[in-house]
């Protein structure tokens, strides 16, 4: 398991400062995950901690939960940190206490919900049509995440601007990526990253499936008396799930290969065309952070004309300028809006995560084979 590794990290020569980027050294995921974007720096003073651009002979700590103790301890010996301790309230313990769960996305919220049912209280940081790659918490969003028991991430760096906050936090609570039983072969790289994988897992249905297993487990873990309850109820979703699963296949199935071709404003369907056989291509990267180059639209529109794409698709978390902007010079139809990074409204069709996946596929297909409820816009 990706968790249990450590990883040995090694700067580049020359200064000894300001020297370490994500480009020049092999990032490993699960560390950024845990940590931040914070390294352990071993110098002259003993441990320390230090962000990724500086510091030149560097361990990465071996990451995860349960080895995060030992190495906060080493930094509290060097003065850097408070060493982690278990919230001493015992969530759940009776009918009238629910554990107040934090998740970061709707899709994760939703997950958290139906397995933890009526013993726990879910609030979810990010509403409909918000982009978390660029998230930063507000003041109100403090209070939360300091008021939850438990918090459940994405990780793999969605919540790229958030990662210090949840290094902070896991010092104090339980604090879980739920990406994080993922093994690295099932894992897409991140393009343009080495070393860092593709945090859109929740694309392939199969793959949610694991992150829903993790999400139990940890209920358990933090609410031993109402085990059989999560369990019961991660089963009856996983059954669900992999009717989800299976009615993706079916409308995938009604498009002859050739014209399986995603094409979206951000490169958040790489895990959806690997389990349902589309080619895909982002105009966008994977992070929403840097804006399409006009070479990414050039080819976009060459691979339109050359595969005769009837329908290119916006996604409601991403500014809708560079995909129109093809779609004019390409003559492909816009199709209906994609729910990428964030759900719907909650009392739409789009509002829960099945509801989100279903609403997605039905207008891919359709807006492929140039159904009627194609909404040109
Ligand atoms: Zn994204």
């Amino acid at each position: 398991m990706r968790e249990s590794k450590s990883t040995r990290l090694y700067a580049p020569h020359g200064p000894a400062a300001n020297s370490l980027t994500r480009e020049n050294v092999l990032l490993d995921q699960s560390a950024v995950q845990i940590t931040g974007e914070f390294v352990i720096c071993q110098g002259r003073a003993g441990f320390r901690k230090s962000r990724l651009t500086s510091g030149a002979s560097l361990l990465v700590k071996p990451a995860g939960l349960a080895k995060l103790a030992g190495w906060l301890t080493v930094m509290s010996l060097a003065g850097c940190s408070d060493a982690p301790g278990r919230t001493s309230v015992t969530p759940g313990s009776d009918s009238s206490s629910k554990i107040a769960v934090l998740a970061t996305t709707g899709m994760i919220a939703d997950a958290a919900r139906i397995v933890g049912g009526e013993q726990v209280e879910v609030t979810a940081l990010m509403g409909p049509g918000v982009d978390p790659h660029l998230y930063q918490p507000t003041a109100r969003d403090q209070g939360r995440l300091k008021g939850a028991q438990l918090i459940f991430y994405n990780g793999l760096h969605l919540e790229g601007r958030m990662v210090e906050v949840f290094e902070s936090l896991a010092a104090k609570k339980r604090v879980v990526a739920v990406s994080k039983d993922l093994r690295d072969d099932q894992l897409l790289a991140w393009q343009t990253s080495a070393g860092m994988h593709d945090p859109h897992i929740w694309f392939d249905v199969k793959l949610w499936q694991q992150v829903v297993r993790t999400m139990a487990t940890t209920y358990e873990e933090f609410d031993p008396p109402h085990s059989a309850d999560f369990r019961r109820r991660a089963q009856a979703y996983l059954a669900e799930l992999d009717d989800l699963d299976r009615y993706c296949r079916d409308r995938a199935g009604e498009l002859p290969a050739r014209q399986r071709v995603l094409i979206t404003s951000h490169d958040a369907f790489h895990y959806f065309g690997r389990a349902y056989g589309f080619d895909v291509v982002g105009i966008q990267g994977i992070s929403t952070e840097s804006e399409s180059g006009l070479r990414a639209l050039t080819d976009a529109v060459d691979l339109i004309r050359a595969r005769h794409i009837k329908a290119i698709f916006p996604e409601t978390s991403v500014p809708r300028a560079a995909i129109e902007r093809v779609a004019k010079d390409s003559g492909a139809v816009l199709g209906a809006e994609l729910y990428s990074d964030a759900l719907g409204a909650a009392d739409g069709p789009a509002g829960t995560y099945a509801g989100m996946i279903r609403t997605n596929i039905d207008h891919i297909a359709d807006a492929l084979q140039g159904a009627d409820s194609l909404r040109g816009q």
